[in-house]
């Protein structure tokens, strides 16, 4: 054990017992790494950790690094990891994909794309049934974008404050944390009041938060609108999940306004949140679009948006054409995830490995001051820090110093929200209780020895 902080009534916890053994690493080490990043991959690439960890292998719900040493990955690779690292039916599928064709372009008849269209549609409810592969969930916000502006001839977009839809000259538009956005146009786009039930000025009273869209409606638009677009739980913004009834409330006043609802998936999606197969589901609503990437692909690049027969006839007009998206060996890929997470009934698991880590959280709340909230569904979880719980002061520095000592410990997690005060916890869906319990032991020792 690396990490020994002061006087601690817990005992350092060890890593639930895995059976693999990484294979012996001879690449380049860290500090070689680090050097050409810093000359070669531009100033603002981040990474975590004050000493940048090299990851050298992946299986299941765990990561090695250069040495050959082990960690719980609680953070699945931003999300992306639904299935698990190198998980064998997936990359069997991209194997062999990849023997017989790896690109022709959709210009071409390829069976790949055209099952997987049919099998993502499967998935949807409503008449949500043409799909459009992209490569990321930038893409995919940039596209639902084009197609609420088209359909609707109109340019307002309205989105929330504190959400994350892509980095890109359109989608910063729509991302409204100030550490994510530079100075450019942002375009027409309207950010309404966060229906944040731990932060939020109005609580969990959905009523008033949508009313708030109202008003941005009647005093900042024509009265009509391009469309709204939210994540149901918001991934970057530090798993906040919307007050209840939210979406139902907003998506009737923007349907009156003339505009579309997009929903971002690219985090709760595929059963993340385990009481429902997509994030939006919580709420009771259909969508007119809805994107998603991460999950979508367990780490492969790849990207959709999904929308129903009329809304896409706009796109008709003009040719619309992504030359990777839908690759035969995504497309595998992905139709490889659906498959594996209805086998493996990981949805289910979801709800129960995450009610399980949040009642432990909850419990642990009660022990330390410094936990504020402890929220989320399934395994999308977050832990706010603050160092005052009335004043629900961020806990800035403190997190700092938790999540280097989580690493230290052997668990890796997220971190987020706007003051970086916030654990974001959402590990590969085949993450186990045991885990759970060595995440929460973890935690507790980590902020027992503070
Ligand atoms: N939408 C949400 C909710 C996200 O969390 C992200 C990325 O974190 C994006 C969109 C953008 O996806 P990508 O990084 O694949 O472009």
């Amino acid at each position: 054990l690396i990490f020994c902080g002061r006087f601690s009534s817990v005992s350092a916890p060890n890593l639930p017992p895995f059976d693999y053994e990484p294979k012996p690493y001879k690449g380049p080490l860290a500090d070689e790494i680090l050097r050409k990043r810093k000359e070669f991959l531009g100033p603002s690439l981040f990474y975590y950790y004050q000493k940048p960890l090299n990851i050298v292998e992946g299986k299941m719900q765990y990561l090695f690094d250069e040495n050959g040493r082990r960690y719980l990955d609680a953070f699945a690779g931003i999300v992306t990891v639904s299935c698990g690292h190198c998980h064998p039916d997936i990359l069997n599928a991209v194997l062999e994909q990849s023997k017989l064709l790896q690109h022709a372009t959709t210009i071409y008849l390829h069976h790949a794309i055209a099952d997987y269209a049919e099998a993502l549609a499967s998935k949807m409810p409503g008449n949500l049934k043409v799909v459009y592969f992209v490569n990321s969930g930038t893409e995919a916000n940039e596209l639902a974008m084009l197609m609420a502006r088209l359909y609707s001839c109109n340019l307002s977009m309205i989105a929330l404050r504190n959400a994350y839809h892509g980095g890109s000259a359109g989608t910063i538009g729509l991302t409204a944390l100030n550490t994510w956005k530079y100075s450019i146009p942002q375009g027409e786009i309207h950010h309404v009041v966060n229906p944040d039930p731990y932060r939020g000025v109005f609580g969990s009273d959905s009523i008033r938060y949508a009313k708030d869209v109202q008003d941005h409606i009647d005093f900042g638009t024509s009265g009509k609108v391009a469309g709204f677009i939210a994540e149901t739980v918001q991934g970057v913004g530090g798993a906040v999940e919307l007050a209840p009834g939210y979406l139902k409330l907003v998506y009737d006043i923007v349907r009156k306004a003339g505009g579309v609802c997009i929903a971002d998936e690219v985090q709760s999606g595929f059963g993340r949140t385990g009481s429902h197969y997509w994030g939006f589901e919580t709420q009771g609503v259909v969508p007119d679009i809805v994107t998603m990437a991460k999950g979508i692909g367990n780490g492969l690049p790849l990207g959709a948006v999904v929308t129903t027969p009329e809304i896409a006839q706009v796109l008709a007009q003009k040719v619309q054409f992504n030359t990777f998206g839908g690759n035969p060996v995504c497309s595998s890929g992905g139709l490889a995830v659906l498959k594996v997470l209805d086998k493996e009934k990981r949805q289910a698991h979801c709800a129960d490995v995450g009610s399980h880590l949040i009642a432990r959280l909850r419990a642990l709340q009660q022990k330390h001051e410094i936990i504020g909230d402890v929220r989320g569904r399934g395994l999308m979880v977050g832990v706010e820090f603050v160092t005052d719980r009335q004043e629900k002061t961020p806990a800035k520095a403190e997190t700092a110093v938790l999540f280097e000592k989580m690493r230290d410990l052997g668990i890796l997690v997220g971190k987020g929200g706007l003051h970086g005060n916030v654990f974001r916890l959402k590990p590969p869906m085949c993450f186990t209780k045991d885990d759970a319990d060595f995440l929460v032991d973890a935690l507790d020792y980590a902020i027992s020895g503070m």
